[in-house]
């Protein structure tokens, strides 16, 4: 049985102040979730989600970290600047990241490698774009971004990744996929993991479906067998809303 995990990506939102206020109204709301409960706060608020939820069962993680340990590139963060920090967890591949700021299936596959080997647990974000989806590529675009993203990685490691099956048009868009086309979209990336490495490691990863989880979708999505998790957005914002969705 795959442990269900429901990660929040706050993307720049949040102030240090208004992180420590969220975390505290969020602190009793999920104390008792059935899933590992994760959320990845921007870079100047890693400290404070960090002594905040400090004896709670709320992990932290970074929404990206550098594939260097570390040298001129400037405005980056290194994975072991995270790990001294206690962050456990984090969110790389982001469709954001690959559509505004020119992540490519290659920096992805080094930024995993670079965390993997600073113990950091992975959130590995993959997904069609609308356009993709349009012109039936789903599989192949899926298929290209796992087989890529975990080039040079054992099957061992994969014990620290976790695959968001994220399509594009579905984030902050208030659009979901049916619960039938994500759940047939990780089906997809389970048979690659399968094809890369075996049908243990596929049974084995988690995969979680991100873009537009909210409340009143939880529950449907989670329901499906392929589908382990979620990577929550917008609605991590509200402590109760995210609540819901942890609390499915
Ligand atoms: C995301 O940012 O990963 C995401 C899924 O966003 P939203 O839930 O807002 O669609």
């Amino acid at each position: 049985m795959r442990r269900p995990i429901i990660a929040g990506n706050w993307k720049m939102n949040n102030t240090i102040a208004e992180t420590r206020k969220l975390i505290n109204e969020l602190k009793p709301l999920v104390k008792d979730a059935k899933c590992d409960v994760v959320i990845c706060t921007p870079f100047t608020s890693l400290a404070a989600a960090i002594e905040e939820t400090k004896g709670t069962n709320i992990k932290v993680g970074a929404q990206n970290v550098h594939w260097a340990e570390k040298g001129a590139f400037t405005g980056e963060i290194s994975a072991k600047m995270l790990l001294e920090l206690g962050v456990e967890y984090v969110i790389i591949g982001h469709s954001e990241r690959r559509q505004y700021f020119g992540e490519t299936d290659q920096s992805v596959n080094a930024r995993v490698k670079a965390a993997l080997a600073a113990s950091l647990k992975v959130i590995l974000c993959i997904g069609e774009t609308l356009d993709e989806r349009e012109k039936g590529l789903i599989e192949e675009v899926l298929v290209r971004q796992t087989t890529e993203a975990l080039k040079g990685i054992d099957k061992a490691q994969l014990e620290d990744i976790i695959i968001a099956y994220e399509p594009v048009w579905a984030i902050g868009t208030g659009k979901t996929a049916t619960s039938k086309d994500a759940n047939d979209s990780i089906k997809i990336v389970r048979d690659t993991v399968a094809k890369l490495y075996d049908e243990e490691a596929a049974q084995k990863i988690r995969i979680q479906y991100g873009g537009s989880m909210n409340p009143s979708n939880a529950s449907e999505l989670m329901a499906m067998p392929e589908i382990d998790g979620g990577l929550i957005g917008g609605a991590s914002l509200k402590a109760e809303d995210f609540a819901k969705v942890v609390n499915y």
